[in-house]
């Protein structure tokens, strides 16, 4: 009989909720405050011409590599960040090896680190859903056959940060692993380590639009590495990886610097009014970088998450992660978002009080 590798048998699936389901949308981390409108314009005044070539992506590199002080050669635009994840992991893991990883995190690092035949070594978080940097550096140490180590940062789905002195620890710990720096949602917490690129031959940052630029369904990101280290994943990549469409979007994109500015200082502060407003029905909300925050809302929260699903609002349990028993995930949505999912939330408790929320 016909059966794909071994390694690919036992993979685990990635439990999208996407489907029929319509309302508010917090479940994915998406932008609710959606893209620039000249990303639209720019989409609508797309010609024959620029649909019946393959698409160049060198332009766009190298402007980018350009304005982050850069190579060309050390940027890759990826098909969202997703794609950048899957090259480093084909890139730097054999069949056995191990990737270290600090959980809970994005599902992907280990569905591409297993489809190499290779195991995730996970490192649970600290008591807050800090990153666990003393775990990460005796993982590494510990692991015979260590070689890359994937951070998030900030987190998904915790919304935790790694600090840059704890990176450099890393990265000086660890000279011959792959460390890889995932900062799709570097733009919600208004920092960024790119520039250790510089310093550091084993680092590597993802980047994405599809989060802060509002981009996610033109499947857009980036992947920067050194120059050297870069020349291997550009061998691994298809050619033409983005169709023109995003390319020229994001091109468009990343000209409104307004936009990007209105929509982080947006989810920021909407952030803080669910934060705050979350707290006031007892449950507890840990610290976020990013554009969702992460909530212990105890023995309740699958029924509240089914409750409010039938009212249209769509949140992400989170309870099977390593430590997050009674855990969800709730995306940053639209002012008018933020209050529904507040307002259900308090008529569900008073409905049936939340015992043991806090
Ligand atoms: N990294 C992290 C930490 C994410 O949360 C996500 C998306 N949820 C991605 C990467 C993938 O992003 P993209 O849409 O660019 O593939």
């Amino acid at each position: 009989m016909l059966e794909p590798r071994v390694a690919v048998q036992s993979l685990p699936e990635y439990q999208s909720p996407l489907g029929s389901r319509r309302g508010a949308l917090l479940d994915m981390n998406e932008c609710a405050q959606g893209c620039s409108p000249r990303v639209v314009a720019r989409l609508r005044s797309l010609t024959v011409e620029d649909l019946c070539r393959y698409p160049d992506r060198l332009p766009l590199e190298k402007r980018i590599a350009g304005s982050l002080n850069l190579a060309a050669e050390q940027v890759m635009l990826t098909n969202g960040a997703d794609e950048a994840l899957h090259l480093l992991c084909e890139a730097y893991l054999e069949a056995g090896d191990a990737m270290v990883v600090p959980v809970p995190t994005f599902s992907m690092f280990e569905i591409y680190a297993r489809q190499t035949g290779a195991n995730v070594v996970p490192v649970l978080p600290c008591e807050q859903f800090e990153i666990p940097v003393q775990g990460l550096l005796r993982a590494s140490e510990e692991t015979r056959r260590c070689k890359p180590i994937a951070i998030a940062s900030p987190n998904n789905p915790t919304g935790a940060v790694l600090r840059r002195a704890d990176l450099v620890q890393i990265l000086e710990a660890a000279p011959n692993a792959a460390v890889l720096l995932d900062e799709a949602y570097c733009e919600f917490y208004g920092r960024t380590e790119i520039d250790l690129l510089s310093r550091f031959p084993n680092l590597f940052v993802a980047r994405t639009f599809s989060k802060a630029y509002g981009l996610a369904g033109l499947r857009a990101g980036m992947l920067a590495g050194a120059a050297q280290q870069m020349g291997a994943l550009r061998r691994l990549s298809s050619p033409f990886n983005l169709n023109a469409a995003a390319l020229a979007c994001v091109e468009e994109a990343l000209d409104d610097r307004e936009h990007l500015n209105t929509t982080v200082s947006q989810v920021r502060a909407l952030r803080a009014r669910l934060a705050q407003g979350l707290q006031a029905l007892g449950f507890e909300v840990f610290p976020s970088e990013a554009n969702f925050l992460y909530v212990r809302m105890g023995a309740p929260a699958t029924r509240i998450v089914a409750e409010l699903a039938n009212r249209q609002i769509f949140i992400r349990d989170r309870g099977s992660d390593p430590g997050g028993a009674g855990c969800v995930r709730i995306t940053v949505g639209t002012a008018r978002e933020v209050d529904a999912l507040l307002a259900a939330l308090q008529a569900i408790c008073a409905q049936r009080p939340v015992g043991g929320a806090a």
